[in-house]
C-alpha cells in the first residue's frame, strides 16, 4: 500500500482517527499517528473547546458578580429601611441623611462581613441556661464584627471577581 500523500512510498502505518496509509516521514510527524487532515481537525477543535471553556468561565464569573451586587444592596436597603429611616419616640429621624449613607454601606457589607467572621466565630447557640447570655454575647460580637469587616469584605469581594473576569477574557 502507498502513502496517501506520497504515492511513490510505501506506507509503514496508517491514521489512528481515519486510517489513511502513511510512509514513514508522514508517520513520524505526529504521536499518536495522525495524518495531516486529522491533526488539523484536532487543533482546531481543542481551540473551539478552549474558547468555550472560557466564554463559559466569563459568563460565571459575570453571573456571580451581579448576584454579590444584588445581594449587598438588598441588604443596604433592608438595613436602611428597617434601621436606618427610624424615628425615635418623639418621631424625629435617628440618623442625619448624610449618615444615611453609612448605614447603607453597613447593611450592604454585613452578609460579607458575616461569611467572613464565619470562618472563625460560628453561630452561638445558648441551649443551656447558663450558656444563653455568653452565646448572646458572642453573637453580638460576631455581629459587630461583621459590621466592622463587611465594607472591605464586600469590595474583596467585588474586585476579585472583576481580576478574575479580566485575567479570563486576557487569556
Ligand atoms: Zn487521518
Ligand atoms: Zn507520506
Amino acid at each position: 500500500m502507498k502513502c496517501f500523500y506520497h504515492s511513490d512510498r510505501e506506507a509503514v502505518g496508517t491514521c489512528q482517527t481515519c486510517g489513511k496509509s502513511l510512509c514513514r516521514e508522514c508517520a513520524e510527524k505526529y504521536t499518536p499517528l495522525s495524518c495531516d487532515d486529522c491533526h488539523r481537525e484536532m487543533i482546531a477543535r481543542s481551540r473551539n473547546e478552549r474558547e468555550k471553556a472560557k466564554q463559559d468561565a466569563l459568563i460565571d464569573t459575570k453571573a456571580e458578580l451581579i448576584k454579590a451586587t444584588v445581594i449587598g444592596l438588598i441588604f443596604g436597603i433592608i438595613n436602611l429601611v428597617f434601621f436606618g429611616l427610624q424615628k425615635d419616640s418623639h418621631g424625629v429621624p435617628m440618623f442625619k441623611p448624610h449618615e444615611l449613607v453609612q448605614v447603607f454601606f453597613l447593611g450592604m457589607g454585613l452578609p460579607y462581613g458575616w461569611a467572613l467572621t464565619s470562618h472563625f466565630m460560628p453561630l452561638y447557640y445558648g441551649l443551656s441556661e447558663e450558656g444563653f447570655f455568653k452565646a448572646l454575647v458572642l453573637n453580638a460580637l460576631k455581629f459587630g464584627l461583621s459590621l466592622i469587616l463587611g465594607i472591605p469584605a464586600f469590595l474583596y469581594q467585588i474586585i476579585r471577581l472583576i481580576v478574575r473576569y479580566v485575567l479570563v477574557k486576557k487569556s
